[in-house]
């Protein structure tokens, strides 16, 4: 059977009602960019599981990382503990991450990790003698993550600001920077940042930000200019600057980290996602040591926080695994093999009645359209064409996994295409 009725009836799935929802398609297996689900159907990732599998499933170098870990341990504490998976993938990622970032706090998931990141702000400037700094500003269109304080940094329309209401702390908002991503830098685009800095600077301890895509706030491409200006602004006020890389990081936009589209280095980098290759969820705060430093100056003498699953060797194993994998290879050719195929066959889609925009940038790929999709409608079209995309709202999107092949790639994005050109007035909403 391709859907469940137990999960139907009680498994929650993300963002869903018991029940009512969509049932969700039942996978057997999955192998590199395939998903073979419940009655045999193959169908090619566009998704990568949100970010997430960059190598593509089963893979034969991350299935021996995570079977050796095994067997030595899958799990120790790291209060007071340590071990090798996390030394050793610790040293790969600083040689990795933008300069001089040096300090990591690894975390369980990338919502925990701008938790940690905001925690970190906070006691920084508390530690510093600015305990009135612990506002944090940000930008609209953004998205990083689902517990408390991360929501409050999401977008507060397509976020979810008015469901909880006066519970969801208030934060800084300046509009989303509006030059693309390859247009010509306007600089109106910072003054924003540059009065609410003059306004309420002293209040601010940071400032979140997704560097050059903003993700599942609406798969926009902004120019990295205005990542440079906001870097220079916050050095200017002594507001820290975090760079949420949890979708971007390892390769996906181009770059390892879309920060370096721009050449700043933040002060705090959240990372997580394709970091164990999608195996086991790992995340990780990055900042530099001497903001851990200040933290453990101040009243608590630490930084407070210590999730139980910390360092998870499993995880550092198979990420440690991944991020060699990647490292490897010609990644950078790879993705923009990705990016040149995807700019030839989603051109298309420019020209047909529901769509606003198509854009790529490395290994992603979306189609605009001028109203919200129901999903319920085109699930069917979709596995009829062999192929897993989810969009949301008005964006098609993928972001498929670096081993996706040539003809693999043209059949999503002519499948992505033709799905848009079969849309009717019912498939859309008002
Ligand atoms: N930040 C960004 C930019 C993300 O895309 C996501 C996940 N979609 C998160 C944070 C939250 O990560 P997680 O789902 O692992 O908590």
């Amino acid at each position: 059977m391709l859907t469940d009725p137990f999960d139907r009836e009680h498994l929650w799935h993300p963002y869903s009602a018991l029940g009512h929802a969509l049932p969700a398609l039942k996978v057997a297996r999955a192998d590199g960019v395939l998903l073979e689900l419940a009655d045999g159907t193959r169908l090619i990732d566009g998704m990568a599981s949100w970010w997430c599998a960059i190598h593509g499933y089963n893979h034969p170098v991350l299935n021996q990382a995570a079977i050796d870990q095994l067997g030595r341990m899958s799990h120790v504490m790291f209060g007071g503990l340590t071990h090798e998976p996390a030394i050793a993938l610790g040293r790969q990622l600083l040689a990795m991450v933008p300069q001089p970032l040096d300090a990591i706090f690894y975390a369980d998931s990338g919502s925990v990790s701008v938790e940690v990141a905001l925690k970190m702000a906070i006691q920084y400037q508390a530690a510093r003698g600015r305990p009135g700094r612990h506002d944090i500003a940000t930008t609209r269109s953004g998205y990083h993550g689902d517990t408390w304080n991360a929501m409050s940094v999401c977008d507060p329309v397509t976020g979810m600001h008015g469901l909880f209401g006066a519970a969801l702390p208030s934060r800084r908002f300046v509009p989303a920077p509006a030059t693309p991503f390859d247009g010509q830098w306007d600089a109106a685009d910072i003054a924003p940042v540059e009065r609410l800095f003059a306004e309420h600077g002293d209040e601010l301890a940071a400032f979140i930000i997704e560097p050059v895509v903003q993700g599942a706030g609406g798969m926009r491409f902004y120019h990295p200019q205005y990542l440079r200006e906001l870097a220079r602004l916050c050095r200017e006020h002594d507001v820290l600057l975090i760079c949420d890389e949890i979708a971007t990081g390892f390769g996906r936009s181009g770059r390892l980290f879309a920060c370096e589209h721009a050449g700043i280095a933040p002060d705090i980098l959240c990372i997580g996602k394709a970091l164990t290759g999608g195996y086991m969820t790992l995340a990780a705060t990055i900042t530099r040591r001497d903001i851990a430093d200040t933290i453990a100056s101040g009243e608590a003498g630490v930084f407070m926080h210590g999730p139980t699953f910390m360092a998870n060797p499993l995880a550092c194993a198979v990420a440690l695994a991944s991020t060699q994998l990647l490292l490897a290879q010609d990644w950078q050719g790879n993705v923009r093999r990705i990016e040149r195929i995807l700019r030839e066959r989603l051109a298309p889609a420019r020209a047909l009645p529901p769509v606003a925009d198509v854009r790529v940038l490395g290994a992603i790929g979306v189609i605009e359209l001028t109203a919200p999709l129901r999903l319920e409608r085109i699930r069917q079209r979709m596995l009829e064409r062999g192929i897993w995309i989810r969009p949301f709202g008005r964006l098609v999107y993928v972001m498929p996994p670096y081993v996706i092949d040539d003809g693999q790639l043209q059949q999503l994005c002519d499948g992505m295409v033709a799905l848009v050109e079969g849309l009717q007035a019912e498939d859309m909403r008002a």
